[in-house]
């Protein structure tokens, strides 16, 4: 089965709608058309479902989770990395950020910043390494620029095609997909 990325990930974000507006924050999701989007791409988009929910999620989750004032958004957009036709992911917030000291230990398992702010978060910390283990058997890459109190984003590129999967891990794309029953919106 195929799937078709900018529907679902309109999909899944939307299931965080309603925590925006319960957090009182701009929710902007800039995902171009479908014919804009395939209109610029030469070759096809494979992802893995349940793989590509988990890392929209994870980050969709951190951007509220560390953000009370502004606002989050996602970007989804055809791009060009090296010569190599990618797909980006962006999630940007205006949150807490991060200091640049604590940007390289990030996507280490259980892993999570010393928060000199007033509030305290839950979490485990293992968030970011999932995302960065599940971006990566797509062949992608992922960064993050921040500043503290300013905000993060969260940059994922995913190259297009298929040749960079192991071939148990190509998913072919069906048109009209049924609305995956797994998605629980937060
Ligand atoms: P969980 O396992 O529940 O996701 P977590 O959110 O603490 O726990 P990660 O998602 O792995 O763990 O994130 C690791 C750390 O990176 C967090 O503890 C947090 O300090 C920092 N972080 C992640 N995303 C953001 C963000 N958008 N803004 C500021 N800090 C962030
Ligand atoms: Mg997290």
């Amino acid at each position: 089965r195929e799937t078709d990325i900018v529907k679902y990930t309109l999909e899944l974000t939307s299931c965080f709608e309603g925590m925006a507006k319960s957090l009182k924050l701009d929710y902007l999701i800039q995902i171009p058309s479908r014919e804009e989007f395939y209109g610029k791409l030469k070759h096809k988009v494979f992802i893995d479902r349940d793989m590509y929910e988990k890392i929209l999620f994870n980050l969709c989750s951190n951007a509220f989770k560390y953000t009370w004032t502004g606002s989050v958004t996602v970007r989804l957009y055809p791009d060009d990395k090296d010569g190599r036709e990618v797909v980006m992911l962006e999630i940007c917030d205006t949150g807490v950020g991060i200091l640049e000291k604590d940007i390289p230990n990030l996507f280490q398992r259980f892993y999570r910043v010393e928060s000199n702010q007033s509030r305290s978060y839950e979490g485990t910390g293992i968030g970011l390494a999932l995302v960065k283990e599940l971006v990566i058997r797509h062949g992608g890459e992922i960064s993050v620029h921040s500043e503290v109190k300013k905000g993060t984003a969260f940059r994922i590129s995913l190259p297009t095609g298929w040749t960079h999967l192991p071939e148990n891990q190509v998913y072919f794309v069906d048109e009209e997909f049924e609305i995956n029953p797994l998605v629980k919106c937060p």
